[in-house]
């Protein structure tokens, strides 16, 4: 059986680095925003480019604190639009919705699980504040496109690049780096994953940082002063140690991720299986590597006989989920197609190539 993605094996190069920090941690007994957070904060932000980056509790989160760090400097205020990909993870939509905003779901483009740049600029009213462009499965979204738009009608470009750490566009400028502000998840599964929740905001506006800074920390300037009707979304000291310990492998990891995703796409030769499009090498850290067939469940009891594990990102886009109502008569045939149709394939970094040699050979025998 080859595993979709054994975070087991992923954790276990780090396993003497782990106990050994975790050791160091116990013995300081210093638990929140300690000298890990203060320290991986600083690493990330050098790595993505940034002059700032600020840990929370997960990505959700983050995405969130951007929006309500921008309401409480006025930039944003109640009701303002918001435009987000209707392909996107639930989560995208829902940091929006909670921070008293609307998101206006914008149609897909078929080949880059993305938004159509004509529907966006259509979709822009007078109420329109700002473009959340999410850099799905790992690919950067079309962001020269998005800032130019967002520059000619005055909208704030907020990155969602919980799937991308690490992805570059030509000029080399790193994802979380390419709009006014981004959310990243260092959920287990992803290309940078903690060992439990964790999330971080990077930007290079000072004032959203220092505004950040406070509200994911009961929207205290001082001990004891509040200055906003804070949250509690810190990320967690030992998480950040644990991702201090991994962020050094993971451009080696997106090295191997695309060296994988380039073998499929160079060698899956099957017409009844479509492969994802890229055209910059760089720009897609093949968080996920996703397909389209038109007979899913046919194809994945397939995978199955044949011992190859899968997932579905996703079977239900988010105008259709029950926690949406109010978007439920709204039509996306686009997107509806791209839930109807897509299964991702094994591309952990830690895949051999037997297990790759072997994943090819099934998709080319269905
Ligand atoms: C994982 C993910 C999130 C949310 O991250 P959490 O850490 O699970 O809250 C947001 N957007 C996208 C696109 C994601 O993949």
């Amino acid at each position: 059986m080859i595993s979709f993605l054994d975070l087991h094996k992923i954790n276990l190069r780090f396993e003497t680095e782990f106990k050994n920090k975790f050791t160091d941690f116990l013995d300081a007994g210093y638990y929140i925003l300690g000298s890990n957070v203060t320290a991986f904060e600083e690493e990330y932000a050098n790595y993505c480019g940034t002059k700032y980056c600020i840990g929370v509790g997960n990505g959700l989160d983050a995405l969130r604190l951007i929006l309500e760090g921008y309401k409480a400097l006025g930039k944003l205020s109640d009701d303002d639009e918001v435009l987000v990909a209707s392909n996107t993870y639930i989560a995208t939509v829902l940091a929006i919705k909670q921070a008293g905003l609307t998101p206006v779901l914008i149609e897909s483009k078929d080949d880059i699980f993305n938004f159509n740049l004509n529907e966006l600029s259509n979709s822009i009213t007078s109420k329109t504040r700002a473009i959340m462009p999410v850099h799905l499965y790992g690919q950067l979204s079309p962001m020269d496109a998005i800032n130019e738009i967002a520059t000619k009608n005055n909208l704030l470009v907020i990155e969602d690049a919980a799937q991308a750490h690490g992805a570059k566009n030509k000029e080399g400028q790193m994802a979380g780096n390419l709009g006014d502000a981004a959310g990243f998840s260092f959920y287990p599964t992803k290309n940078l994953g903690a060992l439990g929740d964790a999330g971080a905001i990077t930007t290079n506006n000072e004032e959203l940082a220092v505004v950040i800074k406070k509200l994911r920390n009961y929207g205290t300037s001082s001990k004891y002063v509040n200055e906003y009707i804070g949250f509690n979304s810190r990320l967690d000291d030992i998480q950040a140690a644990f991702l201090r310990i991994k962020l050094p492998s993971l451009n080696a990891d997106n090295i191997r991720r695309r060296e994988i995703a380039n073998q499929y796409l160079s060698t899956i030769n099957n017409p009844k299986i479509k492969l994802p499009t890229f055209n910059e090498n760089e720009s897609h850290v093949f968080h996920l590597f996703v397909i389209q067939v038109s007979n899913r469940e046919e194809f994945t009891n397939y995978l199955t006989q044949n011992e190859i594990g899968f997932l579905i990102h996703y079977p239900i886009p988010p105008h259709q989920q029950e926690a949406l109502l109010e978007y439920s008569k709204l039509s996306f045939p686009i997107t509806e197609k791209i839930h109807q149709q897509v299964v991702s394939i094994p591309i952990s970094p830690i895949l051999n190539n037997n297990e790759v040699t072997k994943i090819i050979e099934v998709l080319n025998s269905y």
